[in-house]
């Protein structure tokens, strides 16, 4: 064993051997995965091997197309085969929401490069005759599903790795970590210590034991998972022999069922709701390849239903039950890249599906490690999306409502209820009160929209429009003619002292600082010119500016922010979580309002537009910001939280006179699509330059050097490929939910979007006739892929909703620069739930295009 390597991986599993294969790939080959005991000792050998694409996450799911491809090479370095099976697979729909499901997951398949296709039960039946078709009412087919041998598959990782020149240890358990004062670490082992520059937790099962040793408790749980294997049968053989073809695989949502094809028989696996955790609070280090005892009763519901939607499968006997535990972080993705607040310590983790995400974790990691950047939008399983919330009992919680709801649909307008409320501001009880419909904002109990007086306050979940939309629209029209008052607690809030302090932000980011008392808006772009930020900053003193952020990114740019911090202390950076909170106020009325409640003058010259004044609000000391997300005249006011009462109530009593009404963040997102504003993690993400994101007018090339200048230069000069725009569309009861395709009339391939890799596994009818371009389930849109006759798409939607104020339904995307300022009808449409609905961009805000009414 080596005594000093520049990384060591800790996990023989399959992601520690994906990792430490693309470390070696991308050139680190003095590198060395150590592992307690054999490859393959934790969740990997006993996995149902099975691999698919599609993820909630459209950018998880490029991630998974991409594991699936790569098993070919490493087949070929290694000469290790993964006994892979590329059989495809359909994903049943029970009932017409399900159906909606599929649809939105079949048309963003479109410009990720998925040749998914809508089709009918008896389609999938005849690619899987066990099934009753009766139980449903249609189903989308993947190509891109099979099964391969998960040790074969490690195996051939690890064999590939060895070929690239890294080092494996077995047999060796790493019993602590210690970091150098140079940030190196010193790893230390059952047969002796290694010096590492870099030390990355592949640990799984052990992964959070693994962050103990360093001092992080990291959101993740194992659940015991069980599937059954049942004896050989006719009807299987039968199948294969007349096709030439092994079955497909198939996912029942209903039954929370996943089967396929193993052997001469049927493996069939469960995600059943009286689902249980693992090892809760420590996992035994002494656990190793054994199995846990099978619980059929636990899965007996699930089962039920799978025998009564696959008779097939009822006759046949069960040869084994394998019961085995395996991780998940609260969403189901997993936990990678830097731990923020630590120096040189990466996390690959919580892979809840090792076989089709193990690959892209490996690249996206290495990437990060050699490059500094993981080279994809990988927000949707970045370790920094959870804060300190998301402690044991809050995981334990979320972890099973998440494994429980595996195979649920997830409605755009659902709050899940698990580990809730965990977080709440002073005024929880007081909003409740108001019956208000509270959501989950980063672990912050926030108002979403508040129920009229003697309605339950309930969200009754859809894709459609729903219960919130005439309260919503009420609250946002009161706002626009009057005066609104909403919670802001939930944006994130810094500060950021010192004498190097304006140098640092004039560093960071792409806008210049402002003057002490005002404003600046700022994108914040990395070294490769893509946007990683967007904030609103003020300089409250000489050496003191306060920032404003996305909530749910703190830690993700604290990570960044402590990245660049001069190492002489000239700069302080204090993230203020929820010991600041706020309030904002927003319509025409407001002036007049805060006036009646501040002992200032702030009147138009007094207190413009962008200004910031700390002043006492209500008789409590407040940082006051002339500025709202409405778009309207308006103020965002900070506190303490011990004044929040307080200044909501004299907000409350002076606002009667004005016919102040409550809002929420659904009407403040509603009032921000009418002024075309974007939000951060939708519109602005790290795969836009500055540019492509419409951020021209924050950015100052010539004002000093920053991060990622040349690269913006250098996407300015030659002009972005594509532009962010904002669309009204004629939707009919349903608006855009994020991530449709946009659709456009034109001749020429602007090749924004990717081509169907075309795995294409063919189909067969009942009569074992090769199927093609088969009719979709009733309703659907039956195209397939990118071009439709002379419509292709374009681009995407980033996010969207209906516009209450100026009555439209309102989108916001990606689509190729020359199209972007072009307002013709005719030439879009946004594929909504199925249906291509018409779409015209709209370059101006529908409201106060000028802007003239937040500057009044
Ligand atoms: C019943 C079942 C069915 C499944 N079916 C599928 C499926 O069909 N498709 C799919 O994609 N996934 C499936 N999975 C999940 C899959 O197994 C996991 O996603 C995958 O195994 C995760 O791999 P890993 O490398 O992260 O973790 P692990 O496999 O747990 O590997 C971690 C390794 O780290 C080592 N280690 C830990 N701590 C230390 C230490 N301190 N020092 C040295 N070594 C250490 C362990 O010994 C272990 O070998 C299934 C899991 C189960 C249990």
């Amino acid at each position: 064993m080596k005594s000093h390597v520049k990384a060591v991986v800790i996990g023989g599993g399959v992601v520690g051997c994906s990792v430490l294969y693309h470390l070696a790939k991308a050139g680190w080959t003095d590198i060395m995965l150590i592992e307690r005991s054999e490859l393959t000792s934790g969740s990997s050998w006993h996995a149902a091997g099975g691999f698919h694409t599609l993820n909630g996450d459209p950018n998880v799911a490029k991630l998974q197309a991409y594991t699936v491809q790569l098993y070919k090479e490493i087949e070929e370095i290694s000469g290790q085969s993964c006994s892979l099976h590329l059989t495809g697979g359909v994903m049943m729909a029970d009932t017409p929401e399900r159906m909606d499901f599929l649809r939105l997951a079949h048309a963003k398949g479109r410009y990720l490069g998925m040749d998914t296709e809508l089709i009918t039960p008896s389609e999938a039946k005849a690619m899987f005759p066990l099934m009753d078709e009766k139980n449903f009412v249609g189903a989308m087919w993947d190509p891109v599903e099979g099964h391969l041998d998960p040790s074969g598959t490690t195996i051939a990782y690890s064999k590939a790795a060895k070929k690239l020149g890294a080092e494996i240890v077995l047999r060796n358990r790493v019993v602590d970590l210690t970091q150098q004062p140079d940030g190196t670490w010193n790893v230390v082992t059952e047969q002796g210590t290694v010096h590492a520059e870099h030390v990355v937790n592949c640990g799984g099962l052990w992964a959070r034991e693994i962050g103990r040793m360093v001092g992080v408790e990291l959101p993740v749980l194992a659940m015991e998972h069980m599937y059954l294997l049942t004896e050989p049968m006719p009807e299987v053989e039968e199948f294969n022999k007349s096709t030439g073809r092994e079955m497909i695989g198939v996912l029942d949502f209903k039954g929370e069922i996943y089967t396929r094809q193993e052997r001469n028989g049927i493996l069939l696996g469960t995600y059943e709701k009286a689902c249980k955790p693992w090892s809760p609070v420590n996992t035994p280090w002494d656990f190793g390849h054994e199995l846990l005892p099978p619980d059929l009763d636990r899965i007996a519901p699930s089962l039920e239903i799978g025998f009564k939607h696959f008779p097939g499968i009822e006759k046949a006997g069960i040869k084994q039950i394998i019961n085995g535990p395996f991780t998940f972080a609260l969403d189901g993705n997993p936990l990678v890249g830097p731990v923020q607040g630590l120096t040189n310590f990466w996390c690959a983790c919580a892979v809840m599906a090792g076989f089709s995400q193990g690959g892209g974790v490996g690249l996206a990691l290495s990437n990060w490690m050699v490059h500094g950047d993981p080279g994809f939008d990988v927000w949707g399983m970045d370790v920094a999306r959870f804060g300190e919330w998301a402690g044991l009992r809050y995981t334990n919680a979320k972890v099973r409502e998440n494994y429980s709801r595996r195979f649920s649909i997830r409605f755009p307008n659902e709050e899940l209820p698990a580990a809730r409320p965990a977080q709440t501001t002073p005024l929880y009880d007081t909003m409740l009160a108001n019956n208000a419909v509270m959501g989950d904002s980063w672990g912050l109990e926030t108002p979403l929209w508040f129920a009229p007086k003697g309605k339950e306050p309930r969200d009754i979940v859809s894709f459609h429009r729903s219960n919130d939309f005439g309260p919503i629209g009420e609250e946002v029209r009161a706002t626009r003619e009057r005066v609104g008052v909403t919670e802001i607690a939930n944006f994130a809030k810094y500060e950021v002292s010192g004498p190097g302090a304006e140098e640092f932000l004039n560093r960071l980011m792409t806008n210049r600082m402002p003057k002490t008392g005002r404003i600046v808006l700022t994108p914040m772009i990395n070294e490769f010119g893509k946007l990683i930020g967007d904030f609103t900053i003020a300089k409250a003193g000489e050496d003191r500016f306060m920032i404003w952020g996305s909530s749910a990114a703190q830690k993700y740019h604290m990570r960044w922010f402590e990245k660049h911090l001069p190492k002489d202390g000239s700069v302080r950076i204090h993230r203020f979580d929820q010991t600041l909170v706020g309030l904002s106020i927003a319509g025409p009325k407001s002036r007049d309002l805060l006036q009646k409640l501040v002992d200032v003058d702030i009147s138009t010259k007094a207190f413009r537009f962008m200004d910031f004044r700390e002043m006492a609000v209500g008789g409590a000391p407040c940082m006051v910001n002339r500025i709202t997300y409405t778009g309207d005249l308006g103020y965002e006011i900070w506190m303490a939280p011990a004044y929040q009462r307080l200044v909501y109530k004299a907000i409350k009593d002076a606002g009667e006179e004005f016919g102040l009404v409550d809002f929420g963040m659904r009407a403040l997102l509603s009032m921000r699509l009418e002024k075309n504003f974007p939000t951060w993690f939708r519109e602005l993400r790290p795969i836009y330059g500055p540019f492509e994101g419409s951020m021209d007018r924050f950015i100052k090339l010539e004002k000093n050097d920053f991060i990622g200048r040349e690269a913006a230069a250098k996407e300015q000069a030659e002009g972005p490929k594509l532009r962010r725009v904002s669309f009204i569309v004629d939707a009919a009861d349903a608006d855009v939910m994020g991530d449709e395709p946009i659709w456009a009339k034109v001749s020429k391939d602007f090749g924004t979007v990717e081509k169907p890799h075309g795995y294409g596994a063919p189909r067969f009818d009942d009569k074992g006739e090769e199927v093609r371009g088969s009719k979709a389930a009733e309703g659907a849109s039956a195209v397939r892929g990118i071009v439709d006759g002379d419509w292709r798409v374009v681009g995407w939607v980033t996010s969207g909703g209906y516009a209450h104020y100026v009555q439209k339904s309102m989108a916001q995307g990606y689509v190729p620069a020359a199209l972007a300022e072009d307002e013709s009808a005719g030439l879009f449409e946004i594929e909504i739930l199925g249906h291509r609905r018409p779409a015209r961009i709209n370059v101006e805000a529908p409201f106060d295009p000028s802007g003239e009414k937040m500057r009044t």
